[in-house]
């Protein structure tokens, strides 16, 4: 958006009486919730998730670690037109490009080798924005981890195997997205089978 765009709204900070300005009011406020969250403690109330055995009810729109999803084919979707790439503002998705096999007439390109450096990504969701063909997305999956920088590099292989353990739970977005009040997947369940991938020796 440019500075001069007419939709542009600039917001002003709220204006502070006297009072306001001693910030006594928001002080008290903050107390009185510490004091009701001690008093509902006292009454057996609890506050805390026991994670990973229990986990907390995510949008289903939260962006987590990527994959790359494949057609009906089974073929990777990406067609390597370097969009996601481009409007990447971590610079963290790195593609080769090489000709599609001859017996893929729907596409000019196929990306060879497609990594993404999970550690630098930002999560902020613009590489599947730019994708014209639906082939990358970020999934519900937070934590995943890894005992070196190498294992956070997801390569083409990985990516693969993520849209295989999820895709079930999570169908493309092209498809409705899941109510928020549906079960959702358990993203540590998910991680056995993406650090061990299955055979995704296919483009
Ligand atoms: S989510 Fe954002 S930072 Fe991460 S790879 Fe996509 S565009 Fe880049
Ligand atoms: S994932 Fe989508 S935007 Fe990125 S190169 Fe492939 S087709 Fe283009």
């Amino acid at each position: 958006m440019r500075p001069d765009d007419p939709q542009l709204k600039r917001l002003e900070p709220p204006k502070l009486n006297l009072l306001e300005q001693t910030y006594l009011p928001q002080i008290l406020g903050g107390l009185a919730v510490t004091g009701r969250h001690i008093l509902q403690s006292a009454l057996g109330k609890t506050f805390t998730v026991e994670y990973p055995r229990e986990q907390t009810l995510r949008s289903p729109n939260y962006r987590g670690v990527h994959r790359l999803n494949k057609d009906e084919q089974g073929r990777v979707k990406c067609v390597a037109c370097m969009l996601c790439a481009t409007a990447c503002p971590a610079h963290c998705i790195d593609i080769v490009g090489a000709t599609a096999p001859d017996d893929w007439p729907d596409r000019e390109k196929y990306p060879e080798s497609f990594v993404i450096d999970e550690l630098r990504c930002i999560y902020c969701g613009m590489c599947e924005e730019a994708c014209p063909v639906d082939a990358i997305e970020l999934t519900s999956l937070y934590d995943i981890t890894g005992f070196s920088r190498e294992e956070m590099i997801f390569d083409k292989a990985k990516l693969l195997s993520v849209y295989d353990v999820t895709k079930d739970a999570e169908p493309m977005r092209t498809a409705p997205l899941t109510p928020p009040d549906q079960p959702q997947p358990k993203a540590h369940e998910y991680a056995t089978a993406i650090e061990a991938p299955p055979g995704t020796s296919q483009p």
